[in-house]
């Protein structure tokens, strides 16, 4: 049996078969499948379908909705294995990263599905007879979109949020990495999710979002994606009046004080970088060493890269994994010409591996111009950008100078620092002496080009929700 699925649309609680466009393995260039577009009449039917399930979903009990999500992510932890299989052969991603990516999924759906029961609305004081209720009720037909770095976990915090919301959804996800969605979407299947609630297509992006924005009964759009599609898609929902999720891009800080140990900050930039061949919107890439550390620092974060085993992510032992797609490689080459030329020092990496699958090793890049583009433009990849800060002052307005703003991350034992850099640092999540920037309790999202609105935690599922106030007066 093959180890990748056969591809299908999920509309309205049956499986369909389509034409459609060929999915590569990154670490190869081989043919893994197909992956089917939805004609016009699929998306019709879709709306239709997500129309009645937002019916028959939102008159469904917080509770009886959290049993039977449950259902599902007792399959995907199941299935975890084969999942994971899959989307290493898809996307690349060492196995144990994507294993880890599927139980993250699980733990994600099952904290919406939960804080589903808690959405509490509010009584309003005030005069006698009069009460004021404020209601917050499932906002509609979520329209989603996820993108190909978190095959899985992306359309699982979209599934998650909408469907612990009570909401229903129709789900594009990545022509390129199609799988992780067709099988969490199937585990919601097999579990006996009613049909309508959860939708499936594929297809030519820009035509699925072009269809689906505009609809009268889609009433939230969430994406994740680059900067100008996004920005793209937020204009064409604010023509229709309709509120979006968007997380967009990074280019995430890391601010290193001189009162740490460089060596072993520097050797876990090394493991937090490598993460997803920084594929990875919260990826640490510019970091603001301070001078008295900087060469220890540097030096163990190029002995560590360099010693990273680069390779085809089924192999166990693999830490890094071939680039998602040729267009990350073209993007490497570009931003490693230009800070060379501009006179930035390569420390280890710098090249493509063979030509034969997207394999690029973990770049370490000394002495970064401010003018070079990787500075300013979002890697997308395994690159790391090191540059000497003479201070704090220093470190924190360099952090700031770029248009994104999603994560940041520091290195510090000072208290003081670490609250300046709490209040200071322009971005939506800020970890400090690590490199996770969420958890499924946690709201994360970006702040300026980075995105609006917030996935996971509290807020999270507020985005599914829209409030209603009631004025009930007992006589009237
Ligand atoms: P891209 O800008 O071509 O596409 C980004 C994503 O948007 C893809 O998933 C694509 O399918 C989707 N998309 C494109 N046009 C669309 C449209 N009109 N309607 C709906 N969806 C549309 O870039 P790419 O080469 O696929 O990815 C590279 C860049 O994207 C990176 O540099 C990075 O900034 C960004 N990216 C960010 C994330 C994230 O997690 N925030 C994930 C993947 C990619």
């Amino acid at each position: 049996m093959s180890q990748y699925p056969e591809l299908k649309l999920y509309i309205g609680g049956e499986w369909r078969s389509r034409a459609g466009q060929p999915v590569l393995n990154p670490a190869d260039e081989s043919v893994l499948g197909t992956v089917p577009h939805a004609t016009t009449a699929d998306l019709d039917d879709a709306l239709a379908a997500a129309e009645k399930g937002f019916k028959i979903w939102s008159r469904t009990s917080p509770s009886a909705r959290a049993e039977l999500i449950y259902k599902a992510t007792a399959l995907i932890r199941q299935r975890a294995e084969e999942m994971a299989v899959a989307m290493t052969l898809e996307q690349g991603k060492p196995i144990a990263q994507a294993r880890l990516e599927i139980v993250r999924a699980a733990e994600i759906i099952e904290w919406d599905a939960q804080e589903g029961r808690r959405v509490y609305g509010r009584i309003i004081p005030s005069e006698p007879g009069m009460r004021h209720s404020v209601l917050r009720q499932p906002i509609g037909v979520v329209a989603a979109f996820s993108p190909w770095n978190f095959p899985f976990s992306s359309p699982a915090r979209k599934v998650g949020g909408a469907l612990g919301a009570g909401c229903s959804i129709i789900l594009k996800a990545s022509e390129e990495t199609p799988a992780g969605a067709f099988q969490l979407v199937k585990a919601f299947a097999d579990a006996g999710l009613p049909a309508g609630v959860l939708n499936l297509v594929f297809g030519k992006p820009s035509e699925i979002s072009e269809y689906l924005i505009p609809q009268p009964s889609v009433r939230l759009i969430t994406f994740t994606g680059s900067v100008p599609v996004g920005k793209h898609l937020s204009a064409m929902c604010g023509a229709h009046m309709k509120p979006a999720i968007m997380e967009l891009g990074g280019h995430s800080p890391v601010i290193v004080c001189d009162d740490i140990d460089p060596a072993k900050a520097g050797a876990a930039s090394a493991i937090g970088k490598s993460r997803n061949a920084g594929q990875v919107c919260v990826s640490p890439t510019r970091f603001f060493v301070e001078e008295k550390i900087y060469d220890k620092f540097t030096a163990a974060f190029t002995e560590k890269a360099a010693s990273l085993k680069v390779g085809n992510g089924l192999e166990p032992s693999v830490q890094l994994g071939p680039l998602a797609n040729d267009r990350r490689i073209a993007a490497m080459e570009m931003f490693v010409a230009d800070a060379k030329a501009k006179g930035a020092r390569i420390t280890t990496g710098g090249a493509r591996i063979g030509n034969n699958g997207y394999f690029f090793p973990l770049t370490v890049i000394a002495d970064v111009p401010d003018d070079a583009r990787a500075m300013r433009e979002e890697p997308f990849g395994p690159l790391a950008l090191v540059s000497r800060v003479k201070n704090l002052d220093e470190a924190i307005e360099k952090a700031n100078s770029v248009p994104y703003g999603l994560a940041g991350y520091a290195f510090t034992n000072s208290a003081s620092n670490a609250e300046r850099l709490s209040q200071e640092i322009e971005v939506g999540n800020l970890s400090i002496n690590h490199f996770v920037a969420s958890s499924a309790e946690t709201p994360f999202g970006g702040v300026k080009d980075s995105g609006i609105g917030r996935e996971g935690g509290v807020e999270g599922l507020q985005g599914y929700t829209v409030v209603k106030n009631v004025s009930h007066l007992a006589t009237p």
